[in-house]
């Protein structure tokens, strides 16, 4: 496989693309490819070409494009990740995972036990780590970031078009709720703070008709759940 780059500067009129700052530091000084070889470009909507270096400087890559390998195509399906975002290193770490599984979009969610409030600049990181996520693992299209928000907020927004499920130590089995759901249904996994949801939050939860879902019998820290049940609902 050759190497990955994203890049949101590609001219498919002119058949050019052009890597800077990161990415071209990626591509010049870490993997230190010359010019003529052919690398994989992206462009975190989804679609994917071959590319092959025609220039570069010590700041900038200027690459043709060969052929594209891979179409952008809307998905019926949409699987949103609701998450209080737990402390310091470990929501870096979820984003990454999470980003690899394959969900759709992030919220992180604001209750009220949430104690973290990723600012802009902590936002910023994140999606450098998703980023390199996506190049790691081959997918084209990003992990949509949205703002934080509230659970009330969240749930008004998604109840109508996506099934809410809950993860809750109390809920259902798993495999007792997937088999009520039609595939191509369109999820929003909620998952709650170090201290939990509150018994409000979680009737709020069940009158906007959410599942609440058991991940077995061990508490999970707020990460781990989310990796789970992401990766139980993407492999389902
Ligand atoms: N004492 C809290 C409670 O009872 O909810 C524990 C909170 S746990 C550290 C953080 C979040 O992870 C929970 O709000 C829930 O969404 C999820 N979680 C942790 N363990 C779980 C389990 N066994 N089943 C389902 N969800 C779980």
């Amino acid at each position: 496989m050759t190497s990955r780059f994203y890049t949101n500067s590609i001219d498919v009129n002119q058949g050019t693309a052009l890597l800077e700052e990161g990415e071209a530091h990626h591509l010049l000084h870490v993997m230190r490819l010359k010019m003529g070889e052919e690398v994989t470009l992206f462009d975190g909507k989804g679609n994917a070409w071959r590319g092959r270096i025609t220039k570069t400087d010590r700041r900038r890559a200027e690459l043709e494009l060969l052929d594209q390998i891979t179409v952008a195509t809307k998905s019926s399906r949409e699987i949103v990740l609701a998450v209080a975002p737990p402390k310091g290193d470990r929501f870096r770490w979820l984003v990454e995972k999470v980003t690899e599984l394959g969900i759709n979009r992030l919220i992180p969610l604001k209750t009220e036990r949430t104690v973290v409030d990723p600012g802009a600049g902590k936002m910023d990181k994140l999606k450098q780590t998703m980023i390199s996520a996506c190049k790691q693992c081959g997918r084209n299209e990003f992990l949509a970031f949205e703002s934080q928000r509230s659970w009330e907020v969240c749930l008004e927004e998604y109840h109508q078009t996506h099934h809410l499920l809950i993860a809750h130590p109390n809920g259902a089995e798993l495999r007792d709720i997937f088999v009520k759901l039609e595939p191509s249904q369109s999820l929003l996994i909620g998952v709650g703070p170090e201290g939990g949801f509150t018994e409000e939050e979680i009737d709020q939860a069940l009158q906007a008709q959410a599942s609440l879902v058991s991940l077995g019998d061990s508490i999970l820290r707020t990460e781990t759940a989310a990796i789970s049940l992401s990766a139980a609902v993407m492999l389902q």
